[in-house]
């Protein structure tokens, strides 16, 4: 595309769905920075709202957290360090990323009222396009109208080695098969749920990500991205 355009050109909304551990936040982030759009991790929301519960310390019960959700602030900024997570002004990126958060998140996330509110925070932040978002129902809820929809899978060995490889790089210790049943869980728990399950949108593109590599699979959804914004823009 046109350099000179970019600047004046309809910016789009790109969606981002798929199973934990397919590669969608990583994904997400080199697409908005190649197209300079902003890019909005919705699992980083959902799992701001379950550390406030977990600090809390309340029994799991729907109303309380719905409650809970009413009254905190959650910001995502970008920062030089990338997006970060804000819960009531602090920087919560790291704690979010816990274990304890990670098997906590999706019963939290399957609470309908919750996703009401969060998906109404989602929808603001694109409601001028320019936005790459990355979750599990955005293109299927949240922008069902998005302009490029992309569902991105990896078989189970791939996503867990992913997640195994990341850990294993920040200096913790981690077991591959626990890893394995965590990820497995969760994807049942947010697929079977009753409001917003993780579903590919029927006009999704699907990308098998299994044989790809990082570059490979976000070359391939810029490539997606200037098409649609080569032909909506003539
Ligand atoms: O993307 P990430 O793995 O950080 O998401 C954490 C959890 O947040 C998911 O397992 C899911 O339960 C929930 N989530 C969701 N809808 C989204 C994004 C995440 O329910 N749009």
């Amino acid at each position: 595309m046109d350099t000179n355009l970019e600047n004046i050109a309809k910016k789009i909304v790109i969606a981002i769905d798929g199973p934990a551990g397919s590669g969608k936040s990583t994904t997400a982030k080199i697409v908005a920075e190649a197209l300079k759009y902003i890019y909005v991790d919705t699992g980083a929301m959902y799992r701001a709202v379950t550390l406030a519960w977990i600090r809390e310390n309340k029994e799991y019960n729907e109303d309380n957290i719905i409650d809970l959700c009413k009254n905190i602030d959650i910001t995502l900024e970008n920062t030089s360090l990338g997006q970060r997570t804000f819960l009531n002004k602090q920087d919560v990126s790291e704690e979010i990323r816990s274990s304890e958060v990670t098997q906590l998140v999706s019963p939290v996330s399957a609470i309908p009222k919750v996703r009401e509110i969060l998906v109404d925070m989602q929808r603001k932040m694109g409601e001028n396009g320019g936005i790459v978002m990355d979750g599990r129902d955005i293109g299927t809820v949240v922008f069902p109208n998005a302009e490029l929809k992309v569902f991105l899978t990896a078989d189970i060995k791939t996503r867990a080695q992913r997640r195994y490889n990341e850990i294993i790089n920040k200096g913790v210790n981690a077991d591959i098969n626990s890893i394995e049943q965590e990820i497995l869980k969760r994807d049942k728990y947010d697929s079977s749920r009753e409001t917003s399950p993780l579903r590919q949108a029927d006009d999704a593109i699907e990308i098998d990500t299994s044989n790809m590599t990082l570059s490979q699979q976000a070359n391939y959804v810029i490539g997606l991205a200037k098409a649609v914004i080569n032909e909506i823009n003539v």
